[in-house]
């Protein structure tokens, strides 16, 4: 119990186990891709048990009062994946699917995600259990300040930094912020990221990531020699990550002909407006379901969207994990998959991407922007000097291109595929600072 009276547990890995060991468990899927690194690069088994597994994780139980008087109780996550390089970064999602495994995967990638950008940060992640779409906004607000209570001490500027993520804002990351404050007795700006302006947020913040995933794409079609002007471009999920992505692809003259959300999926091979798409998107509870000008409708099956399969140069699955695995990767040939989500790509998928010659800017590499700018959020928060929006794009170019360049690199040396590339890249940095410390 901590001193609210919450259930507030350091759970020991090995005595949690991973719950269920399905294929796309996440969890086992990042073992996985862990096990190939750790193969190449013959490094000794504690090593490896220290990549494979979470260093710490926080369970917490939470009672929040709903608008009808009633209380209703949530399940929440934080897991603390690896803090060799640095305190632990990584958002809270709140989704009704969530388990502790999803949060064990994702915090894992924001592990390697700060390695391969070179951000002196670990990597963490959370979760809350809860249908965003059912909870008002005052619900929203007194769960995301339950949340806080619950874990406010385990998280700070030194420790774990938490962002938003899927179905969060700075909207909540304001009122966490300011939750955390009560907590302590002072003021922290820097414990979350992804905060208001007012509130020591950073400009280009707001379109980090989408911009980040631009110039990997960017990048990778000067590789391959495609031209991007006129080249087509589909995009699954249309909310912060995959809306900037096709925004500000389509100013470098890429064409949006297919795009899905939870409200459905159409092609257009005329092209669909991505910046109006968004201005539409915006005022109708983020969902795009009634732009004009969406096209056809096509299925928006959950195992098997038809959206991934549509003809395109540049494929950006923005949405969930777990999108492409072996029942449909022979029919997704796009020139370059830009991964904007966390985990879209199934392993088994992965060789048979790489034989047919697609292009993969790997999810930690690609959606890393936004972590990115969250770490200058943090610098400027500690200097308590903002700089410039010129200053941050600057700053994220040179973050972005120096960690794709590092990947292409390692991908043609060794040849393998980026994703491989991308691990041993990333684990290569996570285990020297581990050596240093003399963890093993
Ligand atoms: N949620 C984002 C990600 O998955 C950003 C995390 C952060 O800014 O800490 O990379």
């Amino acid at each position: 119990m901590n001193k609210n009276g919450f259930r507030h547990e350091m759970v020991d890995h090995h005595a949690v186990g991973v719950s269920s060991f399905a294929t796309d468990n996440p969890f086992r899927v990042v073992q996985k891709q862990v096990e190939q690194a750790v193969e190449l690069l013959q490094l000794d088994p504690a090593l490896h048990e220290l990549l494979r597994w979470p260093q710490r994780e926080i369970h917490v139980t939470l009672p929040v009062r709903m608008d009808d008087g009633t209380t209703k109780v949530f399940q929440g996550f934080r897991v603390q994946y690896n803090n060799a390089r640095g305190p632990c970064k990584g958002g809270i999602r709140f989704a009704a699917d969530e388990t502790i495994d999803l949060v064990r995967a994702l915090a894992a990638w924001m592990t390697w995600k700060c390695a391969l950008l070179d951000i002196p940060l670990g990597g963490g992640k959370g979760g809350v259990v809860c249908d965003p779409t059912k909870l008002s906004r005052g619900e929203k607000e007194r769960l995301a300040r339950a949340y806080i209570r619950a874990i406010g001490h385990d998280i700070g500027l030194l420790k774990d930094v938490p962002a938003p993520d899927m179905n969060t804002n700075p909207e909540i990351m304001g009122w966490m912020v300011d939750e955390y404050a009560a907590l302590h007795g002072h003021n922290e700006f820097g414990m979350i990221t992804g905060k208001p302006l007012s509130l020591g947020g950073s400009l280009g913040r707001e379109d980090a990531t989408g911009r980040g995933v631009m110039i990997t794409v960017r990048e990778a079609a000067k590789k391959i020699g495609l031209n991007l002007e006129g080249a087509r471009m589909v995009v699954q999920g249309y909310g912060n990550v995959g809306s900037f992505s096709a925004v500000l692809l389509e100013e470098l003259g890429c064409k949006l002909v297919g795009v899905a959300d939870v409200s459905g999926a159409w092609s257009n091979p005329n092209g669909i407006n991505a910046r109006e798409l968004q201005a539409y998107a915006r005022k109708n509870g983020g969902l795009i379901r009634g732009f004009p000008g969406l096209g056809q409708e096509i299925q928006n099956d959950e195992k098997e969207p038809a959206v991934l399969e549509l003809p395109c140069e540049i494929l950006v699955p923005a949405a969930k994990e777990g999108q492409i695995g072996a029942h449909n990767v022979p029919r997704i040939k796009p020139r370059i998959l830009a991964e904007g989500a966390n985990g879209p790509t199934l392993p088994e998928a992965d060789p048979i991407l790489y034989q047919n010659g697609v292009y993969v800017i790997p999810d930690f590499l690609c959606n890393a922007g936004g972590v990115t700018v969250s770490y200058f959020e943090m610098v400027q928060n500690t200097y308590n000097y903002y700089w410039d929006l010129d200053a941050i794009r600057r700053r994220l170019e040179q973050k972005m291109v120096t960690a794709f360049e590092a990947v292409h690199k390692e991908a043609q040396e060794r040849k393998v595929h980026n994703r491989l590339a991308a691990y041993l890249v990333a684990i290569t940095r996570v285990v020297q600072a581990m050596q240093a410390r003399g963890w093993a």
